[in-house]
């Protein structure tokens, strides 16, 4: 079964080959880290662990190499650092360790390697050497920048006019600047912004730089696929090439270049000033893990996702239907089925919708099956586990609410009528009927259920005490 990926270099669905199967490369930008992750941060980290988990299946668990970067160096960080009157280091450690305790929390794999761009100054400082010595490259000013104009095909992945790059990158204006669209490598650091040691004096990388360094270090000159947000196409991406092109002198950096759409939230963009900004870490307080990975395989990778309370309600109504037929452990009498459905649907460009509908139809055809000792009905509930297993739901046995504590039936139809109920006054407050918004609250109130809003919507509910 071949492998197709949508590449948004060529802007088609290609089989994938690998450049050497024996050590298939894969780099994906990873987060800043001076706060908790939100929701929409999540997205690349879910999809890409589905790609790697993918990729192992069809090439051999040791044959993947998976670079997910840590980014610790940033003017966000030294901002926020001051802000809390804390180190940067202690700022940044402490971050990561949250970062890696949510994503945990989503079933996500660690990655082959999890490199910091703080520990490549060194291989930032040779790549920009190179991209000087080129003639692709200009120190002004203390500043180190990339002549855009000296790369013949810049623009290839974004494919974008000059007006929009301008409008895009957001472009400054300086005076050590050749041309309007050349970006920095390099910039000067005062005494109290961290700072490295350099041929152009004290400073510190700027942002693009540093994925081409990890990706080269761990990944080498060329490799097989590069993923992100979509976000980052332009201009983080379309300059990661043109570093990495330039200084080693190929056509191409990574083969494959990928894209996960972008997640609003009830709606809108997630933003702090909106207040509809969900970290990863709240929702985890409201939800089981597996229903926030779930919730994102739901919508195709490619496709934008708009998170909403619904949604998760929903979600958490389909795992539980699931939960019935899940063999948790994998019983000798089940046997050992490979998952040949959802692995079909996976390898067309991570079909997750597909491989939903695949799951489903094995339910239907379990429930068909009236007697549990009916060995087809073994085989397809032994395909069906090892298929959410391969999706990353080890175990899917935690689906209570919460606040709640473990459930028995009783609580299971009491949470359907609570959510029923915060679904209505939704809908009830999306028709600005606030009488009616206001006394289905009372009636939760009076059930003793709290309910969690925000500006745009309800995130959670939990048990008064
Ligand atoms: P950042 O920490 O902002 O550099 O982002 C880390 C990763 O999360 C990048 O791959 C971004 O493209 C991705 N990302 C950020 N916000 C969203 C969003 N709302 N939806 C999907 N992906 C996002
Ligand atoms: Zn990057």
């Amino acid at each position: 079964m071949p492998l197709r990926l949508y590449n948004t270099l060529t802007r088609t669905k290609e089989e994938f080959r690998p450049l050497d199967s024996n050590n298939v490369r894969m780099y994906v930008c990873g987060p800043t880290v001076w706060d908790y992750a939100h929701i929409g941060n999540a997205r690349p980290v879910i999809v890409f662990d589905l790609l790697f988990r993918l990729l192992r299946q069809l090439y051999g668990e040791t044959r993947v190499t998976y670079v997910r970067n840590i980014t610790d160096v940033d003017d966000k960080i030294n901002a926020k650092a001051r802000e809390e009157g804390v180190s940067i280091r202690d700022l940044t450690e402490r971050t990561v360790q949250q970062f890696h305790a949510d994503i945990a929390a989503l079933g996500v794999l660690p990655p082959t390697v999890e490199p910091r761009a703080t520990e490549h100054i060194a291989e930032m400082i040779a790549i920009i050497e190179r991209l000087i010595a080129a003639g692709h490259a200009y120190a002004a000013d203390g500043h180190v920048l990339f002549d855009v104009p000296s790369m013949k095909d810049y623009g290839q992945l974004s494919r974008r006019s000059l007006d929009e790059m301008m409008a895009g990158a957001r472009v400054d204006v300086a005076p050590y600047k050749r041309g309007d669209m050349d970006f920095v490598l390099w910039k000067p650091s005062d005494a109290e912004t961290p700072g490295w040691d350099s041929p152009w004096g004290r400073g510190r990388p700027g942002w693009h730089i540093e994925c081409s360094a990890m990706s080269w270090k761990h990944l080498g000159e060329i490799f097989d696929i590069h993923g992100g947000g979509i976000d980052l196409v332009f201009p983080h991406h379309e300059n990661e090439i043109a570093q990495t092109r330039c200084a080693f002198g190929h056509d191409v950096m990574a083969n494959v270049w990928m894209h996960n759409g972008f997640l609003q939230v009830e709606g809108q963009k997630m933003s702090k000033s909106l207040g509809n900004f969900v970290t990863i870490n709240e929702l985890l307080k409201d939800w089981p893990g597996d229903v926030l990975r779930f919730n994102m395989l739901r919508t195709h990778y490619r496709q934008p996702i708009d998170w909403t309370f619904q949604s998760l309600q929903e979600t958490r109504r389909i795992l539980l239907s699931f939960q019935k037929h899940f063999v948790p452990d994998l019983d000798p009498t089940y046997g050992d089925e490979e998952p040949v459905e959802v692995l079909a649907a996976l390898s067309d460009d991570l079909n997750t919708p597909a491989a939903i509908a695949a799951l489903h139809e094995m339910v239907s055809a379990i429930t068909k099956l009236e007697r549990a000792w009916d060995p087809e009905q073994h085989r397809i509930r032994s395909r069906f586990s090892n298929a959410l297993r391969f999706l990353g739901f080890e175990r899917l046995d935690k689906f209570h609410h919460r606040g709640m504590g473990n459930l028995d039936e009783a609580d299971k139809t009491k949470i359907e009528e609570i959510e029923a109920l915060i679904t209505a006054r939704l809908d009830a407050r999306k028709a600005k009927n606030w009488a009616e918004s206001d006394r289905i609250r009372d009636e939760l109130a009076s059930m003793g259920i709290a309910i969690k809003d925000n500006k745009d919507g309800t995130t959670g509910w939990e048990v008064k005490r």
